[in-house]
């Protein structure tokens, strides 16, 4: 079975949303069995819309569209498809029944433009929608293709979608759906060819599972396995191979699974060891004890921070002496392994983690933009890993934060 995705709407095609609901339906797909060939978008124009789904449907067997179905003029989904099917639409006495009550219901005076929605195309069905008004639609060509309709707002795109439309063609699907399942496996700190090399055999001949590198929101890579079987089970045994196979190589790169977050993956390490957590920040400002803290549960770990910008704070606070900062300068190895040691001290916490460096745009301290020293301390000792970030000033703030988790996240490792 072969499936199109058609989105309408002109803010998509002006760029002012972005389009997950496509993200959303196929993901659903997929995991139904049904391979997705190909994804349109069309703006609020009945000819085009027309055209996309006469194209879609001259090529896939199921076509599902999202968008363009509420009450207002520039609604035109339900039009193109009467057009497009040659069916027409034909005032549907229940739908108009149940959108008044709905609306007497909420006490809303109904405008007449609402009872649009209670035209469905010849032949059509109706789909309930429950979080909303606007009702879905299912449509049957005479050569046997599907058509389902659902509306833009993504709430109600995923309730028709998961309670009308993957039930019914998981009936309709010839044999037992296979199902496809995916798993991401997260990396931090290396570049997608780092990860990419070792694995470049699965990456490039593996067809089930399969193992795709993807780059994540400009700090991770993240792997993505995916399976086909007949079961969750049956899927979950093909993963597993593969991950461990994976982690064999590039296992210290991989920080975490699915939805787990970095600081997320550090705090709950530190939480099983019954250890505990405080970060002195300079260029970061705050970021790295922003991202540890909000990961839910984090007081068991995180003991807390210092924002020392100026030297005075990091003397006075921190206890960083200031001959040192003289001699050896703010940004420095020396300076981010006293920072770390003095708030280990003040906060008792078992590790102590710092931050130093140049944020940009213009450097203030002598270092080059970019320039980050991380220190960590704990009772064995302390020390400090020099790192060079690109990118601009939230960029650079962002990844030194990351970095420092990551550092003690790979520590706890060894
Ligand atoms: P309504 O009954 O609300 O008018 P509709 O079916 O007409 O529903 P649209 O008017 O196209 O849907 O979209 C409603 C809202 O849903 C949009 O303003 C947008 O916020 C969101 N939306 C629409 N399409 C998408 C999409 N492809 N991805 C994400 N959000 C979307
Ligand atoms: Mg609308």
């Amino acid at each position: 079975m072969r499936a199109e995705i058609l989105c309408v709407g002109s803010e998509l095609l002006l760029g002012q949303i972005i389009d997950t609901n496509a993200a959303y339906i196929a993901q659903r797909l997929a995991r139904a069995g049904i391979d997705v060939h190909r994804k349109q978008t069309a703006g609020d124009n009945l000819e085009r819309i027309v055209d996309c789904i006469r194209g879609a449907l001259s090529r896939a067997d199921i076509l599902v569209i999202t968008g363009g179905l509420g009450p207002t003029t520039d609604d035109l989904t339900r039009d193109a498809i009467s057009l497009a099917l040659d069916a027409p639409l034909e005032f549907d006495e229940a739908i108009a029944q149940h959108l008044r009550d709905w609306f007497a219901g909420r006490q809303i005076t109904i405008v007449d433009s609402i009872l649009r929605q209670a035209y469905v195309p010849r032949g059509a069905v109706a789909l309930d929608n429950p979080a909303g008004t606007a009702p879905g639609l299912r449509a049957e060509t005479p050569d046997k293709k599907l058509l389902f309709a659902v509306p833009g707002v993504p709430r109600e795109m995923k309730v028709l979608l998961d309670n009308s439309i993957i039930p019914f063609l998981l009936e309709r699907v010839e044999g037992k759906p296979q199902l496809i399942v995916s798993r991401l496996l997260r990396s931090f700190g290396i570049g997608e060819s780092m990860i990419a090399e070792p694995l470049e055999d699965i990456l490039t001949t593996a067809t089930n599972p399969t193992a795709a590198p993807l780059i994540f929101g400009n700090t991770e890579v993240h792997l993505r396995l995916t399976a086909k079987a007949e079961s969750e089970a049956a899927a979950k045994i093909l993963l597993d191979e593969l991950e461990a196979t994976i982690r064999e190589r590039v296992g210290e790169h991989i920080f975490g699974v699915d939805e787990q977050t970095l600081p997320a993956v550090l705090l709950n390490a530190l939480e099983e060891r019954g250890e505990t957590l405080a970060v002195a920040e300079s260029l970061t400002g705050g970021v790295a004890n922003a991202f540890l803290s909000d990961v839910p549960g984090a007081s068991k770990v995180l003991r807390g921070g210092v924002i020392a910008y100026s030297i005075d704070m990091k003397a006075d606070i921190l206890g960083v002496s200031r001959d040192l900062i003289t001699e050896k300068g703010v940004v420095s190895a020396e300076t981010a392994i006293a920072m770390a040691e003095g708030v280990r001290k003040i906060s008792g916490a078992t590790y102590g983690l710092s931050t130093t460096g140049e944020a940009g745009p213009q450097s203030q301290s002598g270092a080059d933009v970019g320039t980050v020293f991380i220190g960590i301390a704990d009772a064995n000792g302390s020390r400090a890993v020099e790192r060079h970030f690109s990118g601009d000033r939230d960029a650079i703030r962002r990844r030194a934060s990351l970095a420092a988790i990551d550092i003690l996240r790979r520590q706890l490792r060894e």
